[in-house]
């Protein structure tokens, strides 16, 4: 990307400010035919979800960024991604969570205002507000594909979880596109697990997990792919902003391309 767009990125981006950001998808959910609803309040912020107007045939998409305050890159990254592809969002059934926990990006903090880290209590939904209209919004449906959006400040590049019942794995297609920016964590284990090949994470089946996120919920119940894609949080948020980019890219043409597709799900 040219050095004069990083620059008026780099001085106008607000990355922690809410408002601001909430006001820029207000924009793009008028241009698209989406409406903005609000699951539920946090402090003084609203967790809005975005969703079509009208009902919509065709490719169903789940795009969720910024459950953990403090990674913004996944943030900005959906929210400019919706921006440069305004066709691609009035064309398909999308449902979009653009910035789960506004409180937590406010004070840069990975919890809530309640010191919960939302992304442990999808399985227990009656213990958070949030979580539990969350439920009640997805309930039965089914997705094409989930991308959740997260960062990591142990991570050493980019790197990812795909669970998938599909016959051909999207991840390295996804880490060559965010390779562009970042390249791929070089670690052989993280927390403890050993990856699958170089910033891979591939599973057929969801792991067995007391406290199942947000991303392993929706392979079980609502989709046959499910990607949580991180950059690493140390590095320049220029350079993470355009690899969150590249897999939301890489992901909605996986899907929007194909059209064989079908979203029956055989857990
Ligand atoms: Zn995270």
């Amino acid at each position: 990307m040219e050095p004069d767009a990083e620059k008026a990125f780099l001085t106008s981006h607000k990355s922690h400010h809410p408002r601001h950001l909430l006001a820029r998808w207000r924009r793009v959910a008028k241009a698209t035919g989406l409406k903005v609803g609000t699951l539920a309040k946090d402090a003084k912020y609203p967790i809005v979800c975005l969703a079509p107007q009208r009902p919509r045939e065709g490719k169903t998409l789940y795009l969720s960024a910024g459950i953990h305050g403090d990674e913004s890159a996944g943030i900005l990254g959906l929210l400019i991604w919706a921006e440069e592809n305004p066709l691609h969002l009035a064309s398909c059934d999308v449902l979009i969570f653009p910035l789960f926990n506004p409180h937590g990006l406010a004070e840069n903090t990975r919890r809530d205002s309640r010191q919960r880290d939302l992304n442990r209590c999808f399985h227990d939904p009656r213990s958070c507000e949030s979580i539990q209209a969350w439920q009640d919004l997805v309930a039965d449906r089914s997705f094409d594909a989930c991308l959740c959006l997260h960062e990591d400040y142990d991570a050493q590049g980019c790197y990812l979880y795909e669970l998938t019942r599909e016959a051909k794995p999207l991840g390295p297609s996804l880490l060559d596109a965010s390779n562009r920016y970042i390249p791929s964590d070089p670690r052989r284990t993280i927390d403890g697990r050993r990856l699958s090949a170089r910033g891979i994470f591939q599973r057929k089946r969801s792991p067995k997990m007391p406290e199942k996120p947000e991303a392993i919920v929706l392979f079980d119940h609502h989709t046959n792919l499910s990607i949580t894609f991180e950059t690493p949080s140390e590095w320049s948020l220029w350079h993470r902003v355009r690899a969150q980019v590249a897999a939301i890219e890489t992901v909605t043409r996986h899907i929007l391309d194909d059209p064989q597709r079908t979203t029956e799900i055989n857990p």
